[in-house]
């Protein structure tokens, strides 16, 4: 009965359908052509070749482009081997992200997870992937939140790729918020704060780690200590969209 009427309500008021990363209305189709051309866009942009964070946009056009690794990644060690991104954490990406995290919209997981697909189909790197695995929350977190957007967006780019996804972490106590620490107090902030769940499973392989958000690559670099520390052979990163870094 309930299916009927609703079946009736969207005869009489069909469901709008809009693109779920500007929210726009576009008919049949799911990511908007203006969106697509934007995501197109940030896979031509210059990028650190280790953590995947774009370049500030008031650099030079020929200095972004003949820059290799950004300041962080030239000056201190990265315990993961690449991170990649699908854009910049900025604008319709930026707003589809929070969406998705502080909003509960959680169909935009598999959206933003054709859109990393997309940016790292190509890369050899990432299609020697043996396990997928995300970044874990705390238990309280999880409590007030209700999900983990990560997890959401593992478990879609798990079944892109064909590869399984493991749960091989755990958050053991919450960390006050990263914002507004620089990045030795970021880090210092997330010492100890993961454990290895299942070290058995990680032994040799690569793994790819995800994470919505990569904003000064300290979260995916303690995971990624903590990985290979339990035997992991190789630690890469994917988040749905990353900061901006100075050269
Ligand atoms: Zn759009
Ligand atoms: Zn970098």
């Amino acid at each position: 009965m309930k299916k009927i009427f609703s079946g009736l309500i969207d005869l009489i008021f069909p469901p709008r359908r809009v693109c779920p990363l500007c929210a726009q209305s576009e008919p049949g189709s799911r990511i908007c052509p203006a969106c697509l051309q934007m995501v197109w866009q940030y896979r031509l942009e210059p990028v650190c070749l280790r953590c995947g964070r774009y370049f500030r946009l008031e650099l030079e056009e020929d200095v972004r482009e003949n820059l290799l690794l950004c300041r962080d990644c030239r000056t201190g060690q990265r315990n993961f081997f690449m991170a990649r991104s699908a854009g910049p954490y900025e604008g319709d990406l930026k707003r589809a992200v929070q969406r998705l995290k502080f909003y509960g919209k959680r169909d935009l997981a598999g959206h933003l997870a054709d859109i990393m697909f997309q940016s790292i189909v190509k890369n050899q790197y990432y299609m020697k992937t043996d396990i997928i695995t995300a970044v874990p929350l705390s238990r309280e977190r999880i409590k007030k939140r209700g999900f983990n957007q990560a997890e959401l967006l593992a478990f879609e780019l798990a079944g892109r790729m064909t590869v399984p996804l493991l749960p091989l972490l755990r958050k053991v106590r919450e960390t006050s918020p990263q914002t507004g620490l620089g990045r030795s107090g970021r880090k210092e902030n997330l010492v100890g704060s993961f454990q290895i769940t299942r070290p058995e499973a990680v032994r040799g392989k690569t793994v790819l780690v995800v994470d919505d958000v990569i904003t000064t690559g300290s979260t995916l670099d303690i995971v990624s200590e903590v990985l290979l520390g339990g035997g992991a052979a190789t630690v890469i990163c994917i988040t749905a969209a990353a900061g901006r870094t100075s050269i």
